[in-house]
C-alpha cells in the first residue's frame, strides 16, 4: 500500500515504538509515591520537557491529554469560563474547535453576557485575513462592542495545508485578547518556536506518535480550568491517569521533529513539487496559497474526490477526500466551501509522511493516470445522458 494520508494519521515512527515499549507491561501510575510511579512521573516529565522544546514554551504549561480535540476544547471552554465572550475564529476550523465553541456558547448562554462568534473572511487562496484594527472598519477587531477577547486560529489547515497568519493576527489583537492556535497539522512540519500564542493544541499522532495522546500548552503552569476535573493529575490541569507510555512516545517524536524538521522540510519540498506538477498535467486544480510540503489538495472539475478516493485506494493508494473526520458523510467539504471553490466535492487530499519516498509520488501519479480515463468517461456519460 503507498499510504499518503498522513494528516489523518501518521504512523508511529520506529524510535518512538522503540520508547514505548519499555513502558508496556509494567505498572506506570505516575501519581503513585511507590519507586514505579516516580520512575514514571519522571518518564512523563522529560517528555514534557521535549514537547515545550518542539514549541519553545514552559513545559510547567504543558498539560498532557488524549489528543488535540481535548485540547481545544479545554483551550476554548476554559477562556470562556475566565470570561470570554466575543469570539473570531476562522472559517477553516477543525471541528472540534466549532464543537468547543457551541458548547461553550450553550452553557454559558443562560448567563448575563452569552458568547458571540464570528467567523473571520477568508479567499480563495485559503489563507484567513487578519482583522482590520481600524476602528472605523465593519470588521474592525477594536470597533467598539466588536473586540474580540478570544481569537481561535489553527497553524496549518488540515485540508488544504495552507499556513494561517497567526503571528499577524496576534499584532492586531487588543490588549488582553487571548489567542488559542491549534497546531495539530502544524508539528513537525514548520517551525512552531515562539508561537504568539496563549494556547496550542497539539495531537501526537499527527507527527509520528500514537494515537489518543496530545496536548495543550499553557503560557505557564498557573491555574486555568481544567475540562475534566476530579484528580490532581497534570497539576490540576487534566483529571484522569496520565497514558505514560503514550506521553513517553508522543515526547520522543516531539524531539525526533524538533531535530529532523529542516532535513524534512527539504526533503518534503522535492516530494510535493514532483506530486503537485503531476497533478497539474493531469488537470487537478491545487486548492489554496502556498501550502506545506506535507499536504496537498487537488481538485478535478466535475468530478467527486471521494470517487477518485476509492479508486486510488482498489489501486492500493491511500489518500483522503477532505478530512478523514468529515468522510464518511458525504458532502462538500466546509473548508472548500469557506474558500467559495466551485466543485466543493471535488477535493482530494494527498498528505505526506517522514518516511514518504519518490517511488510514493510516482506510485499515485501512475495510479491517478490509469483511474483518471474511465472516471471521466464515465461522468462523461452521465452527464450526456441526462441531456437525453
Ligand atoms: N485539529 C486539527 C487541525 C486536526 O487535523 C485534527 C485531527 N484531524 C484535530 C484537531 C483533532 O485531533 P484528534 O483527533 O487527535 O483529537
Amino acid at each position: 500500500v503507498i499510504y499518503l494520508d498522513h494528516a489523518a494519521t501518521s504512523p508511529l515512527l520506529p524510535e518512538v515504538a522503540e520508547a514505548m515499549r519499555e513502558w508496556l507491561g509494567v505498572p506506570a501510575n505516575p501519581s503513585s509515591v511507590h519507586a514505579a510511579g516516580r520512575r514514571a512521573a519522571a518518564a512523563v516529565d522529560r517528555a514534557r520537557v521535549e514537547v515545550a522544546a518542539l514549541l519553545d514554551r514552559d513545559p510547567a504549561g504543558i498539560v498532557f491529554g488524549s489528543g488535540a480535540t481535548e485540547a481545544n476544547h479545554a483551550a476554548i471552554r476554559g477562556f470562556v469560563e475566565l470570561g470570554a465572550r466575543r469570539v473570531l475564529v476562522s472559517p477553516v476550523e477543525h471541528p472540534s474547535v466549532y464543537g468547543a465553541l457551541e458548547r461553550a456558547a450553550s452553557s454559558a448562554s443562560s448567563g448575563p453576557a452569552a458568547i458571540q462568534w464570528t467567523r473571520m473572511d477568508i479567499g480563495p487562496d485559503g489563507i484567513t485575513r487578519v482583522p482590520d484594527p481600524d476602528p472605523s472598519s465593519a470588521s474592525g477587531l477594536r470597533e467598539p462592542g466588536a473586540a474580540a477577547d478570544l481569537v481561535v486560529l489553527m497553524a496549518v489547515n488540515h485540508e488544504i495545508g495552507t499556513v494561517q497568519p497567526v503571528r499577524s493576527v496576534a499584532e492586531v489583537l487588543r490588549p488582553g485578547a487571548r489567542l488559542h492556535v491549534d497546531a495539530t497539522q502544524a508539528a513537525g512540519r514548520i517551525p512552531l518556536q515562539g508561537l504568539p500564542a496563549d494556547s496550542i493544541a497539539l495531537s501526537a499522532h499527527k507527527l509520528g506518535g500514537p494515537v489518543g495522546v496530545g496536548a495543550l500548552s499553557l503560557r505557564d503552569g498557573a491555574p486555568f480550568p481544567a475540562l475534566l476535573t476530579g484528580g490532581s493529575q497534570e497539576r490540576g490541569h487534566r483529571a484522569g491517569t496520565v497514558n505514560v507510555a503514550g506521553v513517553v512516545g508522543f515526547g520522543v517524536a516531539c524531539r525526533i521533529a524538533r531535530e529532523q524538521l529542516e532535513a524534512r522540510q527539504a526533503r518534503g519540498s522535492a516530494l510535493a513539487e514532483r506530486l503537485r506538477a503531476g497533478l497539474v498535467a493531469f488537470g487537478g486544480r491545487l486548492v489554496g496559497a502556498d501550502p506545506i510540503p506535507a499536504i496537498t489538495c487537488v481538485v478535478f472539475d466535475d468530478l467527486p474526490g471521494e470517487t477518485l478516493v476509492q479508486a486510488l485506494d482498489l489501486r492500493g493508494v491511500a489518500v483522503s477526500s477532505g478530512a478523514a473526520c468529515a468522510s464518511g458523510s458525504v458532502g462538500p467539504s466546509p473548508v472548500l466551501r469557506a474558500l467559495a471553490e466551485p466543485n466543493a466535492r471535488g477535493g482530494v487530499r494527498i498528505s505526506l509522511g517522514p518516511a514518504s519516498t519518490a517511488e510514493d509520488i510516482e506510485g499515485v501519479l501512475a495510479a491517478l493516470a490509469a483511474a483518471l480515463p474511465p472516471i471521466r468517461e464515465a461522468a462523461r456519460w452521465e452527464t450526456e445522458g441526462s441531456r437525453v
